[in-house]
């Protein structure tokens, strides 16, 4: 019989125990989690076997969140509540949503804090939980398919997000409950699962065209440091225009008018894109597709499309990308031919067009051997798994630059920097202020972020008062401002005055993010207003209930109320008044009961209109005609 073996207490089993730490690629329109698995980096499935998770959210009024293609299903009967693409909204202002409200069609609700929270049927909710419940969705599937808690995450962010965008982004992920390793930029990682960074140097060129947005990263590697020399791109591009092109020369062959706002051709629109959806994913295997789609109630339409028509339609859209790589290269410096690696990121860069185009704009392939959708979450898996210390061997790592210049306001509302943007992160600088006038006490530090020189054109990031410098004449003190930039590219600063030691700090939270304790707030208050939230919705629901029937009600005796005894009518007047009353009430229940009161009597009369009509219809007819 074999002995089992048990270990020394505080000894483990194995020499060298593999921590779990996964990759996540947040993204606009689809969302992934990649693992390390006996040295190979792979995307995590769910249990049907699909990676991509659709970036989208529902909110139920019974307090239900659904996440994922069984929230994408009811993106077009219960949009307002079906939240996606979020990402557009991460680490913004109530300022900054008039440039997206256009193509974000949800109902917003002003808040003190500044932070835009979009109304649903479930609450109010941010960007940052919304995003918080994807992340928890991925979590989950990487603990259950790796069976054991995470130690750590890299998240990846688009190059150009901001420090609030970012700081929006760790917060979701602490509202999901991951510890972050560390923010990596999307095309860095893309550059990474490539093994680009092992290489000594190079220019890398990473095109990404994703559902809605495109962009354009130079990447120059120099001794395991990727600098971002420039990025570009599009935040309304993408291969949801290519699903347009072809619903729209569809409806034209079909010669159907779509009057988009009208409730019947919405669903016959979403037919349509889902079915140009598919063919235009058809068209990237076979040189043709056929469409079959149900355009009205008698027959299916059917037509093919070609994959040279199809490269017709998408070209203008192509295009613009190409102009976006050719500004972007220009404003780095570099030439076309200097490009060494060209790397395809997103899943409409599986379109060949794409390719093709791309591939002629840079003289060379484009690498696409890695699947375009999840290179980025691969690439943050690697980072993920080293960060983690599971390659004791390995110690190079890889480091990032921050992405933004970072300065203070001086006098005149001017900006001067304090870090340079492509500065090598994690960084921290100093620089001396002195003070404007004899005998200053205080002094206003206020951070901005940007490649601007006047205030107005930066991003505010925070303001802070460094108070109690000894009074001085004008030039004589000495105020020393740090600014310490961390690994994620988050910001803290600090101000002192040399010859009094007086100093002030603050970590710069932006002022339209969230501070720690808001979030633990937000995460009490999602519990106790869940309760409030549905009595109102309940409330809100009987009444527009009540209204129906009232209308109805009116509607029909205004048309056969002679129908009616006077002594009926007398009847039904009542309980409409009764209902009228609890209306204005704010008793739910009260409002169905009247409801349910006013149905029963009137149920008479209800049939007695129905037979009217029959009787009507079948006006010199015989009721075999109908069978
Ligand atoms: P994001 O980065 O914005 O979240 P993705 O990189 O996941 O988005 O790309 C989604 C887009 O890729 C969608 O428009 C989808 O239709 C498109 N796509 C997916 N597979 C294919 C394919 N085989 N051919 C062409 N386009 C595809
Ligand atoms: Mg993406």
């Amino acid at each position: 019989m074999a002995l089992l073996q048990i270990s020394e207490p505080g000894q483990s089993t194995a020499p060298h125990e593999h921590k779990l730490a996964v990759g996540m690629d947040l993204g606009t329109t689809n969302s992934l989690v990649a693992t390390v698995r006996s040295g190979v980096a792979d995307t995590l499935a769910d249990e049907d076997g699909v990676h991509l998770l659709p970036s989208v959210v529902r909110y139920s009024a019974n307090g239900d969140v659904t996440v994922g293609s069984n929230a994408l299903s009811h993106a077009t009967t219960d949009p307002l509540n079906t939240l996606a693409s979020v990402k557009r909204l991460m680490g913004r202002s109530e300022r900054d949503l008039t440039a997206l409200e256009g193509y974000l069609p949800y109902k917003f609700t002003r808040h003190e804090s500044n932070v835009p929270r979009i109304d649903t049927a479930g609450g109010a909710v941010t960007a940052v939980e919304v995003s918080a419940e994807i992340l928890k969705h991925l979590r989950q599937r990487a603990e259950l398919s790796l069976g054991g808690e995470l130690v750590g995450v890299v998240i990846t962010v688009p190059a150009y997000f901001d420090d609030a965008q970012r700081q929006a982004t760790k917060d979701a992920a602490t509202l999901a409950g991951l510890n972050v390793f560390r923010l990596l930029n999307e095309p860095t990682a893309a550059a990474v699962a490539y093994g680009l960074d092992q290489k000594a140097e190079g220019v890398t060129a990473i095109y990404d065209l994703g559902g809605g947005t495109f962009d354009i990263s130079i990447l120059k590697l120099t001794r395991g440091v990727f600098e971002v020399l420039s990025t570009g791109g599009d935040t309304a591009l993408g291969g949801d225009d290519f699903d347009r092109e072809i619903a729209v020369w569809l409806l034209k062959h079909a010669k159907v008018e779509i009057d988009a706002q009208a409730g019947q051709d919405h669903q016959l629109m979403r037919r349509v894109m889902k079915e140009a959806r598919r063919v235009k994913e058809v068209l990237s295997t076979q040189q043709e597709a056929h469409i079959s789609v149900r355009l009205n109630k008698a027959d299916d339409f059917e037509i093919t499309l070609s994959r040279n028509q199809f490269e017709t339609l998408i070209e203008p859209h192509i295009n613009k990308t190409i102009a976006w790589c050719r500004k972007a290269l220009r404003e780095s410096g570099v030439e076309p031919t200097d490009v060494e690696n060209v790397v395809m990121v997103g899943g409409s860069t599986r379109t060949p067009y794409v390719r093709e185009k791309v591939a002629e704009f840079f003289g060379k392939e484009p690498l696409t051997n890695i699947d375009p959708d999840k290179v980025v979450a691969v690439g943050a898996a690697q980072q993920a798994d080293k960060l983690a210390g599971n390659n004791p061997d390995e110690e190079m790592l890889l480091l990032d630059v921050l992405p933004l210049s970072l300065g203070i306001e001086t006098m005149g509302e001017l900006v001067e920097k304090i870090i340079d943007r492509n500065t090598v992160i994690p960084v921290t600088r100093a620089q001396k202020f002195t003070t404007f006038k004899d005998g200053q006490t205080a002094m206003r530090v206020h951070v901005l972020q940007g490649e601007r020189e006047k205030v107005s054109d930066c991003r505010s990031l925070a303001t802070f008062d460094l108070t109690g410098i000894p009074p001085m004449v004008a030039g004589a003190a000495h105020i020393v401002v740090t600014f310490q930039v961390d690994a994620d590219g988050l910001l803290s600063v600090s101000a002192e005055e040399e010859s009094s030691g007086v100093n002030a700090s603050v970590e710069v939270k932006p002022s339209y993010g969230l501070t720690d304790i808001e979030i633990e707030t937000m995460l009490n208050d999602s519990f106790r207003h869940a309760k409030d939230d549905m009595q109102m919705r309940q409330l809100a629901e009987q009444q527009v209930e009540a209204d129906r029937v009232l209308e109805s009600l009116k509607s029909a005796l205004a048309k056969d109320g002679e129908l009616l005894s006077e002594d009926e009518l007398a009847k039904i007047e009542q309980c409409k008044s009764i209902l009228l009353a609890a209306r204005q009430g704010d008793d739910s229940d009260a409002i169905k009961q009247a409801i349910q009161d006013l149905e029963s009597d009137s149920e008479e009369f209800i049939a007695r209109r129905m037979n009217r009509s029959v009787q009507q219809v079948m006006k010199g007819h015989r009721v075999e005609e109908f069978e």
